[in-house]
């Protein structure tokens, strides 16, 4: 669920799950099964493509969240400076991108250091939000720091 809940809406599927949390498909279709069942997540059609499932966490499922262990660690961070921040961010993304090469993984990563990135006005000087290049669609803000299955470095 915490990947859910920080992947962007091109990579909530079941196989962004599966490559996220390197079990098998079988797996993955298993756990969502689950979750659906529980109440926790609901399978949506993708705004761009109808042929794809996205997975949404409900209400539920976010309120579960609200209450994550990892919450503690989150909000020690949030005590630090932002340059710090996002020095150990850049330093811990690349950390886990080397480690998924080096394993055959998925390299997850967000927009901002994804080669496909194209900031507002880019390309087309009069498009006022950003873009992805690879999927040529406009990007909500908000997805802009999700995490995305198909994200390449620059
Ligand atoms: S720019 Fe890169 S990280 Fe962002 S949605 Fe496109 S492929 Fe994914």
């Amino acid at each position: 669920m915490r990947y859910l809940s920080c992947a962007n809406s091109y990579s909530r599927t079941v196989s962004g799950l599966r490559a996220y949390c390197g079990v098998t498909a079988g797996t993955a279709s298993e756990t969502v099964r689950r979750l659906v069942r529980r109440g926790l997540l609901e399978r949506r059609p993708s705004d761009t493509d109808r042929r794809r499932i996205r997975l949404d966490l409900t209400s539920k499922a976010r309120a579960m969240l609200r209450r994550d262990p990892a919450d503690g660690l989150a909000s020690v961070l949030s005590t630090f400076a932002q340059p710090q921040l996002t020095v150990l961010a850049s330093v811990l993304e690349e950390a886990a991108n080397v480690l998924a090469k080096q394993q055959g993984k998925t390299v997850f990563g967000t927009c901002r250091n994804c080669r496909y990135f194209q900031a507002a006005g880019a390309q087309v000087p009069w498009e006022q939000r950003p873009a992805c290049a690879l999927m040529r669609v406009a990007l909500h803000r908000t997805e802009l720091g999700a995490l995305c299955m198909r994200f390449e470095s620059r």
